[in-house]
């Protein structure tokens, strides 16, 4: 089989005094358009002149998704790049590029910023997630990183072959941000993003200045992931960001003849992180992402 090639583009800007290495990411999911207009726009707006340390900006980590207008997975081989790490440097096109964003670009960094969205099916409210797999001190910062963030919720994550849950298995504190979807992006998500992550480049004191926000944030470390049990017609009840009391009606998933399939009530009182809004889903996709607030 002819093996895939793909240009990674990346920018670097190194500041004028001493501080850390911050690689921030966009585009492991090549369709998640808030995140990767976000991260461009902000490679080409800070200043060395202001930067303590460095930064690295990965603008696309997944081109031909972003080309494609792809969800969830690398379109030459058809693995989702955020479950695939540490990636293989012999392997597939997905497992090779999260192989060189480990050895790369992982490995010069003291921190990292993994810049999502939802994807072209989905809407997500804005939260961060930090990690509960690392080692304590890890957790510890990785959770300080989040706490910069001017969003309402903050997410403990147990996922181990994520891009930035890779990172802080090998001791790197990082996060992994979530706003908007659907394919689309706007102005003042943008905007807001970019502020989220400025904050937290404050917080490390790679940037000057105060952190600016609005949000009391608030903690999520309990959260259930449903996925569709068989293909159908999806029916969510409320919106992203919705908080909603134990036993309420979140979705139903319906056949072609209007038939209900399967009723998702929630098990707890919470908040829904994110969810598919598109009609139609087949057996495996994501249906909703909803969290118990602590
Ligand atoms: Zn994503």
């Amino acid at each position: 089989m002819e093996q895939s090639e793909q240009k990674l583009p990346f920018t670097v800007i190194c500041g004028r005094k001493e501080g850390p290495s911050v690689l921030i990411s966009a585009g492991v999911h090549g369709a998640e358009y808030v995140g990767i207009q976000t991260v461009m726009e902000l490679s080409r707006e800070l200043e060395a002149e202001d930067i303590s340390g460095s930064l690295v900006f990965l603008l696309l980590a997944n081109p031909s998704a972003f080309r494609n207008y792809t969800r969830f997975v690398v379109p030459e081989d058809g693995k989702n790049l955020n479950r695939v790490f540490p990636g293989k440097r012999n392997g597939t096109l997905s497992e090779r590029i999260a192989y060189t964003i480990v050895h790369e670009l992982q490995s010069q960094a003291d921190f990292y910023i993994d810049v999502h969205a939802g994807d072209t099916s989905e809407e997500a409210m804005p939260f961060v997630y930090f990690t509960g797999v690392a080692r304590e001190e890890v957790c510890r910062a990785s959770e300080a990183m989040a706490m910069a963030a001017d969003t309402a919720i903050r997410a403990v994550s147990t996922a181990a072959a994520g891009a930035y849950s890779c990172a802080c298995i090998h001791k790197i504190p990082s996060v992994l941000m979530e706003r908007g979807g659907r394919g689309m992006y706007t102005r003042e998500e943008v905007e807001l993003y970019k502020r989220d992550i400025r904050n937290i480049l404050i917080h490390l004191k790679v940037l000057p200045g105060k952190e600016r926000r609005r949000m009391k944030q608030k903690r999520v470390d309990r959260a259930v992931y449903l996925e569709a049990e068989q293909e159908g017609f999806w029916y969510p009840k409320l919106k992203a960001g919705g908080t909603f009391s134990k036993g309420v009606l979140l979705g139903e998933l319906k056949d072609v003849w209007g038939k209900l399939l399967y009723s998702c009530r929630s098990e707890y009182d919470g908040i829904i992180l994110y969810q598919t809004v598109v009609l139609g889903v087949k057996e495996g996709d994501p249906l909703i992402a909803y969290g118990m607030i602590s």
